[in-house]
């Protein structure tokens, strides 16, 4: 934006302040470069103030406004020659204030000089926070003092030590020596005090007050010091001259801003100036006792010192490119916020946004200052403005998510009081708030159903034991008498509160909300949502509490689905799929928006954990470099323990009965179970029942689609038809790949050991055939879909004819096996030759029939035409027989094993989770 300069062209405008009634004063401002009627030029670093002439809102403002008691404006030295010097109050101050980190060095300090210097307002106000760590500093010496701790001599030694060796680097001359001299003796009165408290063993309030206040005099008078060194002429303000408020029993300060702007051109007829540098944080009470504003105060200071000067802009220097969508320290992905209306800077700030004061916007909206939030350490980033914004905004806005941001607050109790006696009864929530008032404790939010039936509320944690205590001393009678069941205390919670103005007239944004959280399984213990729509107010557990602000800050900032992965099983088919995920990941992430990232692999032996997502291209050696002996409940615990995703997939590619176990504790810890193993499915009938209830009271997911045929889509093929109200009559099929191959090439040319060496020689069968011969490996893919057809069956349910001759099921070895197994063609030859006789085929089946409530495992004849008697290769086949599908089945036909298609199946899995959870499609 370029630099900006107008002239004053109605003089008119220049009113005095003391012909105008206080209200008057009320602006209605249109800052916009044509309304610039005031004499003042500008050349910022760049995006300076600008922008935000674009975003404020032209209905409400009016004429500029700039009220001055006597028209000099520019000219210092005029009012200077007059007796008494007015202050001039308008457009031509702006307001700076920098934050502790801003001012944390004496390298910083000189930044900050050189922006005030370089700020081309006519006026200009500073408001300096103590360097940083400091106010927690001279807290410390106060804690120790009082606990008669005495070191709290060599604590101050150390909060001398920082300021001079700061003032030594930064000035020279008889400016130095001033501002050392009123150090040494300020430190010499401290140390008197802190000796006074030690020997009380007691701090009064105003007393630490005064204490705690003196690292923002210290900063401010080095500031002003070296502003004036750098050629602009300044005067530092002691702001507990001027602003005067009143302490208040809930730990804040109401300003009283008749009197402080009072006061405020008192002091400023005394010491005119252009450049003001004043310390934040501090203030007196009406009777001149020093008092401060609260921590991180000063933010306040400089919202308060705006209105009173009624500022053009009130510029907040901070160490961050300005408001984010959530705390950048919790939520990476959380995006810089171009604009925020006062109602949303407001809500953002209450609820935990600490990168600001929540009551720095009243003083300024009232005047309809702009806060601008700016981040020091990168002058190039344009910041946060904050301003009116109306609420149906210009074409942008409207893009906007109707959520700006998250925010969250620690360390809260819910108090629930609860009984029938409640409801009609007038008063029981006003003596409720009365008793919580009563011992000063803070309510964060308040909740009651319509039912009257409970009263719901946060507190900070510090507080609940006084308020539940309260409670049940005020409540005594009721509790007694049965009229009022209970007051329940609900530690370790959070409040996670979702900000934003546009929520108010956009339909579905708490559905979108709620729906986020339950997917990241966290459950919601109380809700608040005021009728202004603003804000919307969840009570989590603390735990879930970075889960649940990453969760729902992905659903409306990113609508990417960032899902945390770790493979069980590394082996033929866990190895592909990885291979699998390294070539597609850049293209899921981009062009579909799911980032998959896998957080870990393990294996029976070693594990390789990571805490960002493991380099795909390389996961075979670091598994090998880098792995460490395997766990699988660190394992777990590694990968959903990641809070910086929402979502945690355990994808079990073994085929082992012991991690199958695992699945029912993964699933009630809200970890989503992916797997090609058929143990737990066509396990023990009540385990099974137990992992299906589960999965449908929650919202963790439990795919195993390629438990049976790979990546062909039966298991999703059997769920549409059973969701769509379809009725299954018989699922027959050939869900063996390697019987596939031996009976579609048994056909008389070759004795059936003789195929089974060869099929065995080509890789399609166990290293010991038997395992595939037997049956069993059938057996469990018709138990899944028995199950899963709503029969309750278990393994032993299922007749198996094994293909293992029985006086070979013993045999030592593989080998021995493969030996002795010609010798037992015989009966397979003449059962192939009979069916052939009838112009048939033998098939080794799987049936599940669903209309006599059985299933079975077997060798049946087809006729040569039918679809089973077509196969090659190690084709699976599937014939759905249905109430819809009741002529002509519905077929399934392909590849049905091997690492890729299986892979491919898994991965495929992965994918429905992907967009179960949001994804788009
Ligand atoms: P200062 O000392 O300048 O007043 P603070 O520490 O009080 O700085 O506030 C700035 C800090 O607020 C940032 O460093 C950031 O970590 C934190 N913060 C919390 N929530 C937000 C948010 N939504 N946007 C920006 N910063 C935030
Ligand atoms: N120095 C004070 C504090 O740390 C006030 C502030 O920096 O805002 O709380
Ligand atoms: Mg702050």
């Amino acid at each position: 934006m370029a630099a900006f300069s107008a002239t004053i062209s109605d003089s008119s405008r220049f009113l005095s302040s003391t012909s105008l009634p206080h209200d008057a004063a009320k602006p209605k401002r249109k800052i916009s470069a044509s309304s610039s009627q005031c004499r003042r030029s500008f050349s910022l670093p760049k995006p300076f103030p600008l922008f935000r002439l674009s975003i404020v809102s032209q209905r409400g403002r009016g004429k500029s406004l700039n009220i001055c008691v006597q028209a000099s404006v520019a000219d210092i030295s005029v009012e200077k020659s007059m007796d008494t010097v007015h202050l001039c109050k308008g457009d031509m101050w702006a307001v700076h204030k920098f934050g502790g980190t801003c001012v944390g060095t004496s390298q910083r300090i000189k930044n900050v000089a050189d922006i005030i210097v370089s700020d081309d307002s006519e006026r200009k106000l500073v408001v300096v926070s103590a360097m940083s760590k400091v106010t927690d500093m001279m807290y410390d010496l106060i804690n120790k003092a009082q606990s008669r701790d005495d070191s709290y001599i060599s604590a101050l030694d150390a909060v001398l030590e920082k300021h001079q060796s700061t003032a030594l680097d930064l000035l020279d001359g008889d400016d130095l020596a001033t501002f050392l001299s009123q150090l040494h003796h300020d430190v010499n009165n401290l140390k008197a005090m802190l000796r006074a408290i030690y020997i009380a063993g007691h701090v009064t309030e105003s007393f630490s007050d005064f204490v705690v206040g003196h690292g923002e005099l210290w900063s401010a008078q080095m500031l002003s010091f070296v502003v004036k060194k750098n050629g602009l002429d300044s005067k530092w303000m002691d702001t507990r001259q001027v602003l005067i408020v009143n302490p208040t029993s809930s730990n804040q300060a109401d300003p009283d801003f008749l009197e402080s702007e009072r006061r405020l051109e008192k002091w400023f007829s005394q010491n005119p100036s252009n450049v003001i540098i004043a310390t934040g944080f501090i203030a007196s009470t009406p009777q001149n006792i020093p008092t401060t504003l609260k921590r991180d105060g000063s933010d306040f200071s400089a919202a308060i010192m705006g209105a009173l000067f009624r500022a053009r802009q009130v510029t907040i220097w901070t160490d961050v490119d300005g408001v984010y969508s959530a705390d950048p320290r919790k939520v990476s992905e959380a995006v810089i916020l171009r604009t925020l209306s006062y109602q949303e800077a407001w809500e953002m700030s209450y609820f935990g946004a600490n990168v600001l004061h929540p009551r720095t916007i009243i003083p300024v909206m009232r005047y309809n200052i702009p806060i601008i939030i700016r981040n020091i350490f990168n002058l190039s980033a344009p910041g946060t403005v904050i301003c009116h914004i109306e609420t149906e905004g210009e074409d942008g806005q409207r893009l906007e998510s109707p959520v700006k941001g998250f925010a969250t607050i620690d360390n809260l109790a819910l108090v629930n009081v609860e009984g029938t006696g409640m409801a009609g009864v007038p008063g029981t929530a006003s003596a409720i708030f009365g008793a919580v008032k009563d011992v000063g404790a803070n309510v964060i939010m308040i909740s009651q159903a319509s039912s009257e039936h409970s009263v719901c509320f946060a507190v900070p944690e510090k507080e609940v034991k006084a308020v539940a205590e309260a409670l049940q001393s005020r409540f005594r009678q009721a509790l007694d008498a049965g009229r009022l069941s209970q007051v329940a205390v609900i530690p370790n919670c959070s409040i996670l509160a979702a900000v934003g103005q546009k929520m108010a007239s956009t339909p579905g944004v708490s559905a979108t909300l709620f729906n986020a959280l339950a997917k990241a399984n966290i459950n919601v213990r109380a809700i608040a949502q005021g009728c202004s729509e603003y804000n919307i107010t969840v009570v989590v557990k603390r735990e879930d509490c970075i889960r649940a602000l990453r969760a729902v800050h992905s659903r409306f900032y990113l609508s990417r689905t960032t899902i945390a992965m770790g493979i069980i099983g590394p082996g033929l088919i866990g190895g592909t799929l990885l291979d699998q995920l390294r070539d597609q990941a850049a293209v899921l992430k981009e062009e579909f928006n799911i980032d998959l990232r896998v957080m870990g692999i393990t294996g029976s032996r070693t594990m390789l954990l990571s805490e960002v997502g493991i380099d795909l291209s390389r996961w075979r050696e670091l598994l090998t470099e880098k792995g460490q002996v395997a766990d699988l409940e660190k394992f777990a615990q590694h990968v959903h323990g990641n809070h910086f995703i929402p979502n945690t997939v355990l994808v079990d590619c073994t085929a082992d009965s012991n991690v199958a176990s695992c699945y029912h504790d993964w699933l009630c810890k809200g970890i989503h179970v992916i797997t090609p193993n058929k143990k737990a499915n066509s396990g023990p009938l009540d385990k099974y029942l137990r992992l299906r209830a589960l999965q449908r009271q929650s919202y963790t997911h439990y795919f195993y689609e390629a438990t049976v045929g790979a990546g062909l889509p039966i298991v999703s093929t059997l769920r549409g038809l059973l969701e769509t109200g379809d009725r299954i009559l018989r699922i027959e099929g050939i869900f063996s790949g390697t019987l596939s191959y031996i009976f579609n090439n048994f056909t008389g040319t070759r004795a059936f050991s003789e195929v089974v060496a060869e099929a065995k020689e080509a890789g399609y069968t166990e290293p010991d055939p038997r395992d595939d011969l037997s049956g069993t490996d059938v057996a469990r893919k018709v138990i899944i879909l028995a199950r899963e057809s709503g029969l309750k069956l278990e393994l032993s349910d299922i007749p198996v004819r094994s293909l293992v001759p029985e006086p070979l099921r013993a045999s030592a070895s593989a080998e021995e096996f493969m030996k002795q197994l010609p010798q037992f063609d015989e009966d397979l030859t003449k059962e192939r030759q009979n069916a052939e006789e009838s112009g048939e085929v033998l098939r080794y089946v799987g049936v599940v029939d669903a209309v006599n409530q059985e299933g079975r495992v077997e060798l049946r004849r087809y006729s040569k035409d039918h679809p089973f008697a077509q196969l090659s290769g190690s084709d699976n086949i599937i014939a759905f027989t249905t109430t819809r599908y009741k002529e002509q089945p519905l077929i399934v036909r392909g590849p049905g094993a091997g690492a890729q298609v299986t892979a491919g199946g898994i991965f495929s899995d992965i994918l429905r989770l992907a967009s179960y959870l949001g994804a788009p499609s």
